[in-house]
């Protein structure tokens, strides 16, 4: 089964497409939203390169997890390092499906959804992706979607059709 792993820039739209993308999905999907883990089963974590990677790592382990219980997960996580992605790839194995949500950081940083680019540039946030860490881009990812070019609903078909999966909108 397929694991569907989101990557990019905070503001980027991981969130937003996860959300549109399980909207159209039968109800065996399930998110797994990086911002909602370090409330909870990451919250002993920060954002220094080793954090990071034990981040992704317990996602990684979470999503296959879900896979074993029969449920497809939308992975929305900056992950923001290569070497990060491959550990998740190999967790994960087969089904492991590196979407590249795609916007330059001057869009995200516009779009700032959260506010969080505005404190990393006052310096209340260290550590940010795209400020003041690196954001490594996937080298071949499955699958990259341009969020500033396609409507978030353009988007979510581009997800679906790619792997062929029912698309639940017509009965929306
Ligand atoms: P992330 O989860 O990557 O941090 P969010 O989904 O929280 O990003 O925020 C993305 C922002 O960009 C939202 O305000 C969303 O409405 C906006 N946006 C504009 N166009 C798109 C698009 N095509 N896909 C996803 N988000 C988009």
């Amino acid at each position: 089964m397929t694991v569907l792993w989101f990557t990019g820039l905070s503001g980027a739209g991981k969130t937003t497409l996860a959300k549109a993308v399980r909207a159209r999905l039968p109800s065996y999907s399930f998110i797994l939203d990086g911002d909602d883990l370090r409330e909870g089963l990451n919250q002993d974590l920060g954002f220094a390169e080793a954090h990071r990677l034990e981040n992704v790592r317990r996602v990684a382990e979470v999503a296959k997890l879900m896979v074993k219980a029969g449920v497809l997960p939308i992975v929305a996580l900056i992950s923001p390092s290569r070497q990060g992605r491959a550990l998740a790839r190999g967790i994960i194995g087969q089904g492991f499906t590196e979407i590249f949500i795609h916007a330059p950081l001057a869009v995200c940083e516009e779009r700032d959804p959260k506010g969080l680019y505005a404190k990393a540039r006052r310096g209340e946030i260290r550590y940010f992706t795209g400020i003041d860490a690196p954001y490594e881009p996937p080298l071949a990812p499955e699958l990259m979607i341009d969020t500033v070019c396609n409507s978030v609903e353009a988007c979510a078909d581009k997800v679906l059709g790619f792997y062929g999966l029912p698309s639940l909108r017509s009965r929306a």
